[in-house]
């Protein structure tokens, strides 16, 4: 287990488009793993690669506890509906903004052994895995929220 340093909101690698994955090796899901713990350790509900500085198009997600899913080289097939989402980013600490998003999104890619996986996800799961999956677009959540509020402490 290694803890990986969360990149925050200036850094550039956060701006970038993050390139695929060419192969899920040993490698990568030692990244994957140091994902899930870095992601646990900060209490976030998803970490993607570029918040620690790698241009991969990988993420991680546990949006209910114990229920954790790695994408590798996800592709948001389809989208629908639209709901209103309170989201904050381990990249941007202490704030919390509202941001529109689709309620229902087919999603596939890799998983952590590198086979296909694909899932409808609604509502909470929706949200977490739209928040991730731009990241790997170098997008961040407060590029489309609005009400972009600091957290008391
Ligand atoms: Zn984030």
């Amino acid at each position: 287990m290694a803890l990986r340093n969360i990149v925050v909101e200036g850094d550039p690698v956060l701006r970038k488009v993050c390139r695929p994955v060419d192969k899920v090796d040993d490698r990568i899901r030692m990244i994957l793993d140091d994902m899930i713990d870095t992601m646990h350790e900060a209490m976030g509900v998803g970490l993607a690669a570029p918040q620690i500085g790698m241009m991969r198009r990988m993420f991680v997600a546990e949006p209910e506890e114990g229920e954790i899913f790695c994408f590798v080289n996800p592709e948001i097939i389809s989208v629908e509906g639209e709901q209103e989402c309170i989201e904050g980013c381990l990249s941007v600490p202490g704030y919390q903004g509202r941001v529109i998003r689709p309620e229902k999104i087919h999603i596939k890619g890799l998983d952590y052994n590198g086979e296909e996986q694909e899932y409808i996800f609604e509502g909470w799961y929706a949200n977490v895995m739209c928040h991730e999956f731009d990241h790997l677009e170098g997008v961040l959540y407060i590029d489309k929220a609005d009400n972009i509020q600091k957290l008391e402490d």
